[in-house]
C-alpha cells in the first residue's frame, strides 16, 4: 500500500481527540512511507493531517478544484497539488491516485466522499479497501445506521465487507493493507 486517500473535516471539531488522532495518523503514514492523498485544504483536521505528515518527513498530495484554489483555500506547503475543474473530476483523480480510502471525523463533505467510494466499490468500479477511523465514537451512529440498513434487507453483503473500522491509526492502516474481501 503506497498511498492512502484520507477524507476528513475542513473544520477541527470541538473535542481535542479529533486533532490528536489526526496528527497520530499523519505521523504513522509518514513512518510507513505511505503517501497521503487528501483534499488540499489549509483548514481544520485537513490542515492538521497535512502538517503532521510533512513535519514527520512524509509526502502529501492535495487534489483540489479551481474554485477553491481561486479562493486561496489550499495548503501552500504540499509535496504536490493537483487542480482540476470539477468536484467530479476531483473525486475520480483521488480514486485513481490512491490504494485505499480512510474517513476521519468530518461534516457533509467527508460523508459524501466516504459514501461515494463505498458505492463505487459496491458496484465494482474499483476494488480498493475503505475504512473508518472511529475517533471518540464519532462514527458509532453511522455504524448503527448501516447495521439497520443490513438488518432491514438493504445490503447485498454484510456491512463489514464494505468498511473496515478501528479506533487506532496503526490498526486501521494494517486492516487497509490486508485489504477486504473482494466482491463477487
Ligand atoms: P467537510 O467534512 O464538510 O468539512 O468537508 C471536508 C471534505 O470536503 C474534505 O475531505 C475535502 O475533500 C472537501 N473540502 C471541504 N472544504 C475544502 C477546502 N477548503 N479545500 C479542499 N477540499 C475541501
Amino acid at each position: 500500500m503506497k498511498s492512502v486517500c484520507v477524507f476528513l473535516g475542513s473544520s477541527a471539531g470541538n473535542h481535542p481527540a479529533y486533532e490528536r488522532a489526526t496528527a497520530d495518523l499523519g505521523r504513522e503514514l509518514a513512518r510507513r512511507r505511505i503517501t497521503c492523498i487528501y483534499g488540499g485544504s489549509r483548514t481544520g483536521l485537513m490542515k492538521t493531517l497535512a502538517d503532521s505528515v510533512l513535519e514527520a518527513g512524509g509526502e502529501v498530495v492535495g487534489v483540489t478544484v479551481q474554485l477553491l484554489k481561486d479562493k486561496e483555500e489550499f495548503h501552500r506547503g504540499l509535496t504536490r497539488l493537483h487542480v482540476v475543474p470539477t468536484m467530479h473530476e476531483r473525486k475520480n483523480l483521488m480514486i485513481e491516485l490512491s490504494d485505499a480510502f480512510l474517513a476521519l471525523p468530518g461534516g457533509i463533505g467527508t460523508l459524501d466522499e466516504l459514501f461515494e467510494v463505498c458505492t463505487l466499490r459496491q458496484l465494482g468500479f474499483h476494488s480498493k479497501p475503505c475504512g473508518l477511523l472511529n475517533v471518540h465514537g464519532f462514527f458509532d451512529p453511522l455504524r448503527d445506521m448501516l447495521g439497520k440498513t443490513e438488518r432491514e434487507g438493504f445490503m447485498k453483503r454484510p456491512v463489514q465487507d464494505a468498511l473496515d473500522v478501528a479506533e487506532d491509526p496503526a490498526e486501521i492502516l494494517d486492516m487497509l493493507r490486508r485489504g477486504i474481501p473482494s466482491l463477487p
